[in-house]
């Protein structure tokens, strides 16, 4: 453990240093110094620990969607967590950031069938994006060059029912769960006036202004797009089936 340790400090020191960069002077710092530091942080990289891992953007997708169907099938694989513990103590390189609900019947890594070290999970009630959550899909795309970051909402999404229930009936709610629901209204009042069942289209709506704001907030993030090294998608859990839809 001290060595993986070690081994992943280089890493982690450039990938803050980036970080501090981007705060500091974000307005000047062009793409091509950000491209130059996160190939920087690239050359203190070993072999991958999972080879297979290592997919183009299209690819990871693919391969995402195989693993739903075969979780909506009723076919997963038998994951072996053993054997694969030596090569993930000294790193990871997930193909796939997955920003979705942290409600417990939509756990992604079961959703698309997948092994340790295989999908970098950022979770919040109502998958929207914070800073610290978009700080970690950085993390993932700079430093540990997952190719694909997917957006998952689910449908009954209480979080969105949430916010759809306070700019309707003037909900309230305790605590720091106001904040969530307040997170989620702008995607609500885009689907004020739209046909169709209010929280559907809300959880959609949020999934797709989730996905633009990945795309256009983060310097980072545009330019792993821009240089297809990165794809940004956004699907919906459905509850009945397990099945993924993207949108
Ligand atoms: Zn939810």
């Amino acid at each position: 453990m001290c060595n993986s340790e070690n081994h992943s400090h280089p890493t982690r020191r450039k990938f803050f240093q980036l970080t501090g960069a981007s705060v500091v002077g974000a307005a000047v710092l062009s793409s091509q110094l950000l491209s130059t530091n996160v190939h920087a942080a690239s050359k203190d990289d070993k072999a991958p620990p999972k080879p297979q891992n290592v997919l183009t953007p299209k690819e990871a997708l693919d391969h995402l969607m195989q693993g739903n169907a075969r979780y909506v099938d009723g076919v997963a694989r038998r994951h072996d967590f053993r054997h694969d513990r030596d090569a993930l103590t000294a790193g990871q390189n997930p193909y796939a950031a997955v920003l979705s609900c942290s409600d417990s019947r939509i756990a992604p890594e079961y959703a698309f069938d997948s092994a340790r070290g295989d999908i970098f999970a950022v979770r919040v009630a109502g998958n929207f994006v914070s800073n610290e959550g978009l700080g970690s899909l950085e993390y993932a795309v700079a430093v540990l060059k997952t190719p694909l970051v997917m957006v998952l909402g689910h449908d009954g999404c209480g979080a969105v029912s949430a916010a759809v229930k306070m700019q309707k009936d003037k909900a309230s709610y305790p605590g720091k769960i106001q904040e969530i629901a307040r997170s989620l209204t702008p995607s609500v009042q885009k689907v004020l006036a739209e046909k169709g069942d209010l929280l559907d289209n809300a959880i959609r709506q949020n999934v797709i202004d989730t996905v633009d704001k990945l795309k256009n907030s983060s310097l980072i993030l545009s330019e792993a797009v821009s240089s297809r090294k990165l794809m940004i998608v956004g699907g919906i859990y459905e509850l009945a089936t397990g099945k993924v839809k993207l949108i």
